[in-house]
């Protein structure tokens, strides 16, 4: 008997569609041998893959003995700022952090984008000049750009990767182009062979934007310090945090201290005031909670490549769902989130918002993420009507940037894109990931029976 819900055309493909997949896929769906009411999809009433089950909850679940003593510690030893103590805790995480990532020396931040605003003042860049990044990421990234009242010039991406796609970065270099600041997007590796190779090229600066990328590697070193200087995020959500925090790493001593005197009020070391700055230094509370922290950090970040590692593999008989590309030279990520691109037409045309209510149902908290590129943000308009920018911007580049603003490829990623927050879920058991792979698995399985939701 048909059911109500479905017309016999739609029943045939049902069927069909299931059973071309099983046949295609070597491996038997992990949940197979589940009752029929489980391998019932649960936005139609089938019971969910996960239910009930919470995921590693960060950054509450690194929270133990280690770090309570240690911000203890520093409430009781009455040093609450950096400049109490050269032996306090930012200067000492300072220390530990450098040691971690392999760099020289860093600088800690209130935040990613103080990082980032403090390596573009360091750096000497500002009004008339240019830096070319990404509008697929964090509005961090652009402000720490507006903020010395530079051009933020946006790149289109590649597609599969997410990252900058350094052809369209070399079309975007002009003689006013100072640096190029690649976003490590999800917290795994730009395409650093081709932007460093332009970089030479064109004699540019790199500041990496590693926000999401603690602890990932290209070819033998880590993010942040292939470029001129690496800046990171330690805000809540963030795979090392400490609910809001930055720093900035590099090997250059000089320009790194230049880094420390804009981030102190243009401060140096010694006591002179030097420099325009801002005043972005990291409170001994942060630095605390971050070094109680440091104990399990590289075992989190082995777990997460593992079972992310585990989770591209069970994604290869999913024909719709395509894992992000990492570049040659990748041998690890942060995973700070795991994402993919959602075929449409591969899920017999199921729309991605179904697909996300169908695998919410399951009990997996997948998502769209950034819903678009900041080139379509009204910022643009604010520095196009902008005093400061048409005082120091010509019409005819203004003219240029506004006409520029398009990014196809980056408009394609915000509609294709599905993602797993990872900092909490991809600490869990391996067992327990498989839920994350099993719903998707049912999900698409079960795709025809979504047509008409
Ligand atoms: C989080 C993030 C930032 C900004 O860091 P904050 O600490 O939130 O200021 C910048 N860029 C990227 C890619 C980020 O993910």
């Amino acid at each position: 008997m048909m059911s109500d819900a479905l017309t016999r055309r739609q029943f045939v493909a049902a069927v069909s569609a299931g059973s071309l997949a099983a046949a295609a896929s070597k491996t038997v769906p992990a949940y197979a041998n589940l009752t029929k009411k489980a391998s019932q999809l649960a936005l139609l009433g089938g019971e969910p893959v996960r239910k009930n089950k919470p995921w590693p909850d960060w950054p509450r679940c690194c929270w133990d003995e280690t770090l309570t003593d240690s911000l203890l510690k520093t409430a009781k030893s009455g040093i609450w700022c950096r400049i109490q103590s050269a032996s306090g805790t930012v200067p000492t995480f300072e220390k530990e952090y450098a040691k971690l990532m392999g760099a020289k020396s860093c600088v800690a931040t209130g935040a990613g984008t103080q990082a980032l605003h403090t390596c573009v003042e360091a750096l000497g860049i500002g009004p008339g000049d240019e830096v070319i990044t990404s509008p697929y990421t964090d509005p961090g990234t652009i402000q720490g750009i507006l903020s010395a009242r530079a051009l933020p010039v946006l790149a289109d991406l590649d597609v599969e990767s997410y990252q900058l796609d350094p052809a369209d970065v070399e079309r975007k270099i002009n003689e006013n182009t100072r640096a190029i600041m690649p976003v490590h997007m999800m917290g795994q590796p730009c395409d650093m062979d081709s932007i460093m190779a332009i970089a030479k090229r064109h004699n540019l600066r790199v500041i990496e934007d590693a926000c999401q990328a603690h602890l990932a590697e290209h070819r033998g070193r880590k993010l942040g310090t292939i470029g001129d200087l690496g800046c990171f995020s330690f805000q809540s959500s963030k795979t090392l945090a400490c609910g809001e925090g930055g720093g900035i790493i590099g090997n250059d001593e000089q320009l790194m201290e230049r880094c420390y005197t804009v981030h102190n009020h243009g401060t140096s070391r010694k006591g002179r005031t030097e420099l325009i700055g801002p005043k972005y230094r990291m409170n001994e509370f942060e630095a605390a909670v971050l070094l109680g922290q440091f104990p399990g950090v590289i075992k989190r970040w082995r777990r997460r490549n593992e079972n992310a590692a585990y989770l591209t593999a069970r994604m290869k008989d999913i024909p719709g769902l395509t894992p992000q590309k990492l570049y040659p030279g990748t041998e690890s990520g942060s995973f700070y989130l795991y994402t993919m691109s959602y075929h449409k037409d591969r899920f017999d045309g199921v729309n991605r918002a179904t697909f996300l209510k169908a695998i919410r149902a399951e009990g997996i908290g997948l998502s769209e993420y950034i819903a678009q590129g900041l080139h379509r943000e009204p910022w643009i308009d604010e520095i196009l009507n902008s005093k400061v920018y048409k005082t120091m911007y010509s019409p005819e580049r203004l003219r240029r940037y506004s006409e520029e603003r398009n990014c196809p490829n980056c408009d394609r990623v915000c509609e294709e894109m599905v993602m797993l927050w990872a900092s909490g879920p991809l600490l869990a058991s391996q067992e327990e990931v498989a839920d994350i792979a099993d719903a998707i698995e049912k999900v698409y399985e079960n795709r025809a029976k979504l047509r008409q939701v």
